[in-house]
């Protein structure tokens, strides 16, 4: 390795920022006289740059501004350091003890590339991180939903079919109620016109009106199954009726049926 060779390695390492001052003097004095050492900072310096900016920018705490980050820098300068020989100002002293080597600026090159690839893989990793975490916590909420669905549909069906439950036969149904749940459960019930919906009703004890509770369809079949959100033992008399759509204050058509509850 000449004197030359070594002056273009100090121009790896000046592109990099890492000389010590009296040194970078040097290597800049020689770049302003030497065109193979001015092509090779060219060439090192938009790469140096392009990592320091785009690979790990950090916002400035003061400013706001996203500057490069300081610790990219320390981490490729150390490997730089660790992985070049003693510095040695005597060239042929150089020669003696040190082998053939990779070039500074190769190894720095390569540890720009791998602070590069590896800053990037970084990026995209935390993304997929983060954004399979977030589609985790989305099927964990869809899970909960669905196993206290079950849940309801598991109770519902016992109520419905257990013989401890009273029963109102109705025409096309009947009225479940068990303990304190109270349900509307219909087998045939004709689809309402157009712009109108079924609307139950309930009296509760004590009371001498009819309150409005939910709205519901029949299915295609002409199957509804509606479990009234009422406490079952205060519903003295429950009726259904047809109402707009969106539902009404007051009932304004005659009830289809009207059950009282013993
Ligand atoms: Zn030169």
């Amino acid at each position: 390795m000449n004197a030359h060779d070594v002056m273009l390695d100090d121009v790896a390492v000046y592109a990099l920022g890492a000389l010590p001052p009296k040194e970078a003097a040097a290597v800049r004095e020689h770049i302003a006289a030497c065109a193979e050492c001015a092509a090779e900072y060219r060439r090192l310096k938009p790469a140096v740059d392009a990592v320091a900016y785009s690979a790990e920018a950090c916002p400035d705490a003061a400013s706001g501004a996203v500057v490069p980050s300081p610790r990219l820098k320390a981490r490729i300068m150390d490997q730089v350091r660790r992985s070049a020989p003693p510095r040695l100002s005597n060239v042929g002293e150089m020669r003696a003890v040190r082998p053939i080597v990779w070039p500074a600026y190769a190894v720095a090159a390569a540890c720009l590339a791998v602070a590069l690839i590896t800053t990037v893989f970084n990026i995209s990793l935390n993304e997929t991180v983060r954004s399979s975490k977030a589609q985790i916590a989305q099927l964990a909420t869809q899970a909960k939903m669905l196993h206290r669905e079950v849940a309801a549909q598991r109770t519902e069906l016992a109520d419905l079919t257990s013989t401890d439950s009273q029963h109102y036969a109705i025409e096309g149904g009947e009225v479940v109620r068990h303990g304190n749940r109270l349900y509307i459960a219909m087998e045939q019930m004709g689809m309402p016109p157009h712009g109108k919906v079924y609307q139950a009703w309930v009296m509760h004890r004590g009371s001498a009106a009819m309150a409005p509770s939910v709205t519901f369809m029949p299915d295609r079949s002409g199957i509804a199954v509606v479990r009234l959100p009422v406490q079952a033992t205060k519903v003295i008399e429950l009726a259904v009726s047809m109402e707009p759509d969106g539902g009404s204050k007051q009932p304004t058509s005659k009830p289809t049926f009207v059950v009282k509850l013993s």
